[in-house]
C-alpha cells in the first residue's frame, strides 16, 4: 500500500511514560494547519490509497473533523487513524468520525487492566475509555488494529493484553518494541525492559493469537531477539508511507526509521538477517549494549 502519513499534533490528552513524541512535555503545538493542507493538496490524485493520521492525539485538534472533510474533498479513498481511543467512548463522536471516512482505527492498548494502562498513560479512566471506544468502532463496522508497546510496566501482561484486544474484536493486533526516544528517553531506566526479559511473554502473546487464527504482527524488534518468530515482523515492503513530520517530509518512513533511529554493530555483518533487520534502537544500544544480540549464522537459520 502507498499512503500518506501526517503527524497532526504534538499534544495529547494522555501522558504516556514512553511517548516517543514527548507529548507530556510539549506546552504548545508546532503543527500548523496550513502546512498540513498544502501537503494534502500537493499529493492529491497521485495514487495514494490512504491518509494515516497520528500525533500526539489527533482527535484533540479543534479542526480535526474539518481535516477529515478536507481529505475527503481532495479525493483520498480512506483514512487510517492512530489514536488512544479515548474520545471514541462517546458513540456520537465515533459515528461522526466513521462517517467522515475513517475506516481503520489503530488503537493503543498498553494494559490488560485499568491499573496497568492508566498507570502507563498517567490518565485515570483512559483504559475504560479505550475499551469502550474499540467496542463502538466495531459496532460501526470499522476495522480495528491495536498496538501494544512493550515496557517494564506491562510486559508480563502482554499475552492477556492480546487476548483482551481479540476479545474486543480487533481485526489485527500488533506488538511494538519500545522506541527509546522522547519521554521514553527521559524515563529510560523506568520504562525500558531488556529483550531477553520480555521474550517469553512476547512469544506467548503471539502463540495465543495464532491459536485463535488472528492476524498478529511485530514492529521494531531486532530479528535476533525473536528467534523463530521472524515471520511476524511487519512487512514494510508492502507498505510505503510518505510522512509529514512537523516541517520535514520523509519519503519513506521505514527507511528513515532504519537509517536514523536504529543502529547495527560489527556482528550484524555476518548475520543472515542483516538485509531485513533494522537493528537496535540507538539509545538502547548505547545504554544497555549488545550482549544479548547474537548474529544468526546460515547454519542456525536452516
Ligand atoms: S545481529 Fe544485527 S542484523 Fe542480526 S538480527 Fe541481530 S540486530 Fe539484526
Amino acid at each position: 500500500m502507498k499512503a500518506l502519513s501526517i503527524h497532526l499534533t504534538d499534544i495529547c490528552n494522555s501522558k504516556c511514560t514512553f511517548c516517543i513524541v514527548d507529548s507530556p512535555f510539549m506546552k504548545e503545538d508546532t503543527i500548523v494547519r496550513r502546512r498540513v493542507s498544502r501537503f494534502l493538496r500537493e499529493h492529491a490524485g497521485q495514487g495514494y490509497e490512504a491518509v494515516n493520521l497520528h500525533g500526539g492525539e489527533a482527535t484533540i485538534r479543534r479542526d480535526f473533523l474539518e481535516i477529515l472533510d478536507e481529505i475527503r474533498e481532495l479525493g483520498y479513498p480512506t483514512v487510517f487513524l492512530q489514536t488512544n481511543g479515548r474520545k471514541f467512548a462517546q458513540m456520537k463522536y465515533a459515528k461522526t468520525v466513521v462517517e467522515k471516512g475513517v475506516s481503520l482505527f489503530i488503537v493503543s492498548m498498553h494494559g490488560a487492566t485499568a491499573l496497568v494502562q492508566d498507570r502507563i498513560s498517567l490518565s485515570l479512566g483512559s483504559f475504560d475509555q479505550a475499551v469502550k471506544g474499540i467496542r463502538h468502532m466495531k459496532e460501526l463496522g470499522a476495522r480495528v488494529r491495536t498496538n501494544s508497546v512493550v515496557c517494564k510496566d506491562n510486559y508480563t501482561q502482554l499475552p492477556d493484553i492480546i487476548d483482551l484486544c481479540l476479545d474486543l474484536g480487533a481485526d489485527h493486533v500488533n506488538i511494538s518494541a519500545l522506541h527509546t526516544s522522547g519521554t521514553a528517553l527521559r524515563n529510560f531506566w523506568d520504562v525500558t525492559p531488556r529483550y531477553d526479559e520480555i521474550q517469553p511473554y512476547v512469544f506467548e502473546a503471539i502463540d495465543r493469537a495464532v491459536r485463535r487464527g488472528s492476524v498478529i504482527t511485530m514492529e521494531g524488534f531486532p530479528y535476533c531477539a525473536i528467534p523463530g518468530y521472524e515471520q511476524y515482523m511487519l512487512d514494510w515492503d508492502e507498505n510505503k508511507f510518505k510522512m509529514l513530520y512537523r516541517t520535514f517530509v520523509l519519503d519513506d518512513y521505514e527507511s528513515y526509521m532504519d537509517d536514523f533511529t536504529r543502529v547495527k554493530d560489527q556482528r550484524c555483518h555476518g548475520c543472515v538477517h542483516n538485509d531485513r533487520c533494522g537493528g537496535v534502537y540507538k539509545e538502547y544500544a548505547e545504554f544497555i549494549g549488545w550482549d544479548e544480540f547474537q548474529p544468526v549464522t546460515p547454519a542456525e537459520a536452516t
